[in-house]
């Protein structure tokens, strides 16, 4: 085990996650791989990470899942040692208009973009409160801020991650823990290759820098706030979408 700090990313297999992975490496973290099924992308993650001559280990792990979390948490303390940056990436979209939408659209995107935060908030705190020490970065969406139409059950579990990020920062504040969230508008990764591309072209054209955002520059943003030149931030959402939300 090394002294260096330990960091884990939630769905850092791909797209955003594995850019806030890469960078948090490049800093000079080991790091904690978490996916939900693809085993070879995140083997992929870690030898990229291990190039920056850190340690990384591949955790999977459903985070709507309190014992699979559990199980990754313990993993991570016995083979890279305590978690002192949280970063709750995962998430996933089942869009549907209200109308429409089934509970298990509701449920699932719920379970795992917000409960899924929570859970493994409540576990990777313990050590962080008994160092007197720590950073959560919670990953969040514009759709939370402005009600994404088609996308409730995705806004709302954006709109309660920002509110549980306030929280949050409230509680342990006082344990030197701080606990902020980026929105990103539209970043080109697997999630946006769901959506049709009419769709596609007519949200680039209305997003004034013209084009969509790349996950490394939602990695640079990342590895700045949960460092400690960022020591007197917490409790805030800060936007990254090329000018979209203004
Ligand atoms: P992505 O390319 O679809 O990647 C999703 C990642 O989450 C994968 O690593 C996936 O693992 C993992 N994952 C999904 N469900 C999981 C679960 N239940 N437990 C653990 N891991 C799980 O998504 P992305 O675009 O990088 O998005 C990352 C985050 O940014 C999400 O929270 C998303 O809501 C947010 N965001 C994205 C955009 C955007 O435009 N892309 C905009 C705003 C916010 P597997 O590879 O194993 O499936």
């Amino acid at each position: 085990m090394s002294n260096r700090s330990v960091a884990l990313v939630t769905g850092s297999s791909r797209g955003i996650g594995k850019a806030i992975a890469l960078q948090l490496a490049k800093n000079g973290m080991d790091v904690a791989i978490n996916y939900h099924s693809n085993d070879e992308k995140a083997q992929q993650v870690c030898s990229e990470i291990e190039q920056y001559g850190v340690n990384a280990i591949a955790c999977k792990a459903d985070v709507s899942s309190p014992e699979q979390v559990e199980a990754m948490l313990e993993k991570v303390e016995q083979e890279l040692g305590s978690v002192s940056v949280l970063v709750n990436n995962a998430g996933l979209l089942k869009d549907n208009y209200l109308m429409m939408m089934s509970e298990s659209q509701w449920d699932s995107v719920l379970d795992t973009n917000l409960k899924g935060a929570f859970l493994t908030s409540q576990l990777a705190i313990k050590n962080m409160i008994r160092a007197r020490a720590g950073a959560i970065l919670n990953i969040v969406s514009i759709s939370g801020l402005v009600g994404t139409e088609g996308q409730a059950n995705y806004a709302a579990s954006k709109g309660g991650l920002i509110a549980l990020t306030r929280s949050m920062s409230k509680e342990l504040a006082r344990y030197n823990i701080r606990v902020n969230a980026i929105a990103p508008g539209f970043i080109s990764t697997e999630m946006i290759g769901q959506m049709k591309e009419s769709i596609i072209e007519e949200q680039r054209k209305k997003v004034p820098l013209k084009r969509f955002g790349e996950a490394e520059e939602v990695g640079k943003l990342a590895g700045f706030m949960v460092s400690d030149d960022n020591s007197y931030m917490t409790g805030q959402t800060i936007v990254m979408d090329g000018g979209l939300s203004v």
